[in-house]
């Protein structure tokens, strides 16, 4: 037992040392430094071209490229902006962690996902037309 908290304080006092050298501004970029680029981009297309293949990942429709997302810059908007990007939303799966069915929409009769609200469902055709001057 004492073995086990000598050993947990040893990598304890490792991770300190870590922290405090830890260096919170890089370094600067260099002409060294970017003789990783040639590689960075075969990763990338290695990643994409795999992603490409991926068809029947549902993230996939929604995102095909492996390129990033442009961010909001405040963190909470961000955050929901990406609930609704991949249609995980408080509203559309409590029903997993709560062991409950999945709710349903009454006028269609299908599980209620962001799709079926943003695009799908005649019911939310008034929401669209009002907020995103829009409708099916
Ligand atoms: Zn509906």
């Amino acid at each position: 037992m004492k073995e086990k908290k000598k050993r947990k304080l040893l990598f304890q006092q490792k991770q300190f040392l870590r922290l405090q050298s830890f260096e919170p501004n890089p370094p600067p970029v260099t002409v060294e430094s970017r003789q990783h680029v040639p590689l960075l981009n075969y990763i990338h297309r290695v990643w994409q071209e795999t992603w490409d293949q991926q068809i029947l990942n549902k993230l996939h429709n929604i995102h095909p490229s492996t390129s990033h997302w442009a961010a909001l810059p405040v963190r909470r908007h961000d955050v929901r902006l990406t609930r609704l990007r991949i249609g995980h939303t408080r509203f559309t799966h409590r029903h997993l962690l709560l062991g409950e069915n999945a709710p349903e929409c009454p006028s269609c009769k299908v599980p209620y996902s962001v799709y079926h609200i943003l695009i799908d469902c005649p019911v939310f055709n008034r929401h669209r037309v009002t907020f995103f001057h829009t409708s099916v």
